[in-house]
């Protein structure tokens, strides 16, 4: 899962504990340093009060006491810096210098949390998935063979596939193009979709993925919790990216189906892009769901069909020998 629209809000937190940490952090050296010279405290309080004759006599215009009042005033800024010894008074140390760890510049989000949101979303991903581990550069095209299959060399294709899937991850928040992987197990899809879902992440996005029926679990519970929360279904909507990995092998019923539209049609009229993979068949999704939710993605999906020989087989028996 992850960029649930809670990840910023915990990413928030996180820069409060930063801010009050430095600020705790800050206050312990002053009080600390008052503490070994309380003649500090004393010149801190003489400065105020030479600080406010200053005033009082720039209004009156008294220029001789304005000059003995800024002599003093000097010479107590003298005195502290000679308390120092050498060192510099306390300053806060915040985490970010550029937001002051309140997380906003000029009213926008600070880069700095984007920062902190996209490594919670990434290890929450990694947990449920080895995102590491799937990547583009690691996908291997030797275990397709040149050979036709339905007409046409499985190689050739995954050539195809791998190529689209790569300038998808590029280029999805531009065209809103959705993308549907359809084979048999073990022919790539969940590494390709967890390699579309690693540059998502490392690009700033708020991706969201899961299988079918992990994903409809969630809704279902926050649906049947009434707690009145709807950060689930909202982050499903309307997360940037959306991967939904094994559609088809969820148990299906009146929930399941009209989540599913729901998470489809919104997701296509908002133009946000959605990637499924899927073991079905067309016809066999045309079976499956109702006719309005495969017609949406019949009508409105980039269908990607995977050829080629189970990898896992193929690897087992690789090792075998
Ligand atoms: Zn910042």
């Amino acid at each position: 899962m992850g960029f649930f629209s809670g990840t910023y809000t915990r990413a928030f937190e996180i820069k409060k504990a930063e801010r009050y940490n430095a600020e705790a952090q800050y206050e312990k050296a002053v009080s600390e340093l008052k503490t070994a010279n309380p003649r500090f405290t004393e010149l801190e309080m003489e400065q105020q009060n030479v600080a406010a004759r200053i005033a009082i006599a720039a209004i009156s215009g008294d220029k001789k006491a304005l000059e003995t009042l800024r002599a003093k005033s000097e010479e107590i800024a003298k005195e502290k810096q000679k308390l120092l010894g050498g060192t510099t008074f306390p300053q806060i140390e915040y985490t970010c210098k550029n937001c002051n760890d309140t997380g906003y510049i000029n009213g926008k989000i600070c880069p700095c949390v984007v920062e902190i949101a996209k490594k919670m979303a990434y290890k929450e991903l990694s947990e449920e998935m080895p995102l590491d581990t799937c990547r583009f550069d690691n996908f291997d095209l030797k275990y397709y063979k040149d050979k036709a299959e339905e007409g046409v060399s499985p190689k050739k294709r995954m050539t195809q596939v791998l190529k689209i899937c790569r300038e998808f991850s590029l280029k999805f928040k531009e065209n809103g193009q959705n993308l549907l992987l359809l084979g048999k197990t073990g022919l790539g899809k969940t590494h390709l979709s967890l390699a579309i879902a690693n540059e998502a992440v490392a690009s700033g996005s708020s991706v969201i993925y899961g299988s079918a029926q992990n994903l409809i679990n969630k809704a279902a519970g926050e649906q049947f919790s009434y707690s009145g929360s709807t950060e689930v279904i909202d982050s499903l909507l309307g997360c940037d990216l959306l991967i939904i990995d094994d559609l088809g092998t969820e148990m299906s019923t009146s929930f399941s189906q009209s989540c599913i539209y729901n998470i489809i049609n919104t997701r296509i009229l908002k133009k946000l892009p959605t990637v499924i993979s899927t073991n079905l068949t067309l016809s066999e999704i045309a079976e499956k769901y109702t006719p309005r939710v495969s017609s949406r993605i019949m009508g409105s999906y980039t269908l990607l069909q995977f050829l080629g020989a189970d990898i896992r087989q193929q690897k087992a028996l690789a090792n075998m020998k």
